[in-house]
């Protein structure tokens, strides 16, 4: 499978991991845009958020609530947060395999940065 985010749970390829269980895997995002900045990924392979069946649902719920459970380990649940999720090329999306990105630790803008 030549996908990057596959490799990483397969452990093909290093990462920073700070949360794994059956369904899900984070870790520090390479190129980090707040002090914390975490990807969490399904173990399922899936390409892009079009690509959601109904049978995924939980698998997405379990992103956001991973997501919630390392913003509380990081002392930012209550100051707030970002999660983030890209979708194709207007989106921004450049890895496709489905992730969140938790984005903490400083303040943000909206609708950019
Ligand atoms: P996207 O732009 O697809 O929403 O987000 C992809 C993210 O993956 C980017 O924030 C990028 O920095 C991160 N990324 C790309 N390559 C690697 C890598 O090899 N290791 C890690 N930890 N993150 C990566
Ligand atoms: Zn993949």
């Amino acid at each position: 499978m030549e996908c990057l985010f596959c490799k990483m749970i397969e452990r093909e390829v290093p990462a920073d991991i700070v949360y794994e269980d059956e369904h899900v895997l984070a870790f520090n995002d390479i190129n980090p845009q707040a002090p914390t900045h975490v990807l969490i990924i399904p173990k399922k392979h899936i390409a892009t958020l079009n690509d959601l069946n109904e049978s995924d649902l939980e698998t997405v719920g379990r992103l956001q609530y991973v997501a919630a459970k390392l913003a509380k380990q990081n002392g930012f649940a209550e100051d707030g947060y970002r999660v983030v999720m890209n979708c194709n090329k207007d989106g921004g999306q450049t890895v496709y395999h489905i992730h969140m990105h938790l984005l903490g630790g400083r303040e943000f803008t909206w609708p950019a940065g």
